[in-house]
């Protein structure tokens, strides 16, 4: 549903819903406002069930009108049980929520959705961003589908993958000779002097709603019931504390049984400005990153004290996973799993260990993982356990190689 305004998250000072992102009066974050007497009146287990499978279902909740193509995506998308890994981990029972199958294979599409609708909307003919490579991918893609003009600005040196899953769809990317948080003040800077949408700066708003769709998604697929945690990767923190909302919103409309789950943030140690403030019981101050996490390298994390705020509220908790964990993680839900998740997700991997190690987590809870990206993207980060072994066509030579005798 279209909103008409947007409320500072720091003062309260309202605002029309324009392309803006901060408070003018304290540069706080700018929210949706949601009518929630026609929501409470309107929205209901049946209209959603209803509605498309994608992640326009949820719209009433979202600050866009659906587009045309509402039901080809992006969300919905598969929640399923992963009881050998579960056991490996010494949890009772974990669901794998599998962003990687969204159109360009992480969770950013649920974002750009949201935002490229705005763009639309507000007339825009450029869809920008500042990228650590997903969201690049995600916006050259709906760009490309929606017949805009695609600018990204990614940190120069970033995986070749990615670089080319970005300008196959005809997008320009500026790789900035610096960190993400240098392209990022960047970007805010050339804000002021361009008419383009940039999602994670003038539609930041609007895009970041998308995240809530991640915990809407979860309560539907687990017979409208909330898991006992939720375990998530935080860069900037966005995706964390917005999944968070989505959770109270859903329960302010009374649509889920079941209190509110723990939410359980994982960062790589080369770049966890959150998980130690929360270690610290402090503001964040920002880092410079050195991880091989790329997707999630944000130094200066713009919903970092709020994300520690969540944690807090949640009963759960942000933990700093070690670099030379990440890989072996990847792997180990790959081998019991058959799933194959990227840097982000071995860091989210990780958390939930640290979790169980801490005994905040065991055999009573029922846990959802996100796999926010795909493994493909960052092949290089795995330690495969597997082995690949060159033979000659010849039945003989294979037998022996394989021990049997015949
Ligand atoms: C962007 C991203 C995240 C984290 O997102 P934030 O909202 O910045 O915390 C997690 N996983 C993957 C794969 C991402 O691309
Ligand atoms: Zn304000």
């Amino acid at each position: 549903m279209s909103v008409d305004l947007l409320r500072c998250r720091k003062c309260g000072h309202e605002y029309p819903a324009t392309a803006t992102g901060i408070c003018s009066a304290c540069f706080g974050p700018l929210e949706p406002v949601y009518d929630w007497d026609e929501l409470a009146r309107t929205v209901s287990r049946e209209s959603i069930e209803a509605g498309p499978r994608s992640l326009w279902r949820y719209a009433q909740l979202l600050p866009a009108d659906p587009p045309a193509d509402a039901a080809s995506g992006p969300g919905f998308t598969p929640l399923v049980p992963a009881p050998r890994f579960a056991a490996a981990v010494g949890v009772g029972e974990v669901y794998l929520k599998l962003d990687l199958s969204n159109p360009t294979h992480s969770f950013k599409d649920r974002v750009v959705a949201v935002a490229t609708a705005k763009a639309l909307e507000f007339g825009f003919d450029t869809l920008s961003a500042t990228s650590t490579g997903n969201l690049a991918n995600a916006v050259g893609a709906r760009a490309a589908a929606s017949g805009l003009r695609a600018i990204i600005f990614c940190p120069a040196g970033l995986e070749l993958e990615k670089l080319r899953a970005t300008t196959v769809y005809g997008a320009t990317i500026f790789g900035v000779r610096g960190s993400y948080d240098d392209c990022s003040r960047l970007v805010s800077e050339l804000a002021g002097e361009v008419e383009w949408g940039i999602v994670n700066v003038n539609l930041r708003s609007y895009y970041s709603e998308g995240s809530k769709t991640l915990a809407f998604e979860i309560v539907e697929q687990l017979g409208w019931e909330t898991p006992d945690a939720v375990v998530i990767p935080v860069g900037s923190g966005s995706m964390y504390t917005k999944v968070w909302k989505g959770f109270q919103q859903f329960e302010q409309l009374g649509l889920v049984d079941g209190a509110l789950p723990r939410l359980f943030g994982g960062q790589a140690e080369g770049c966890s400005p959150v998980a130690a403030a929360f270690a610290e019981d402090r503001r964040v101050t920002p880092v410079r990153p050195h991880t091989v996490a790329s997707s999630i390298a944000i130094g200066n994390p713009a919903d970092g004290d709020l994300t520690v705020e969540v944690a807090h509220a949640s009963g759960g908790g942000v933990y700093a996973v070690p670099e030379d964990e990440i890989g072996q993680s990847i792997s180990l839900l790959a081998e019991t799993a058959g799933i194959f998740g990227e840097g982000a997700t071995g860091v989210a991997v990780g958390a939930l260990r640290a979790a169980v190690e801490r005994g905040e987590l065991g055999e009573r809870d029922r846990v959802v993982l996100l796999v926010t990206g795909t493994g493909l993207k960052t092949p290089q980060l795995a330690e495969a356990s597997g082995a690949i072994v060159e033979i000659e066509p010849d039945v003989d030579a294979l037998l022996a190689e394989l021990g049997v005798t015949a």
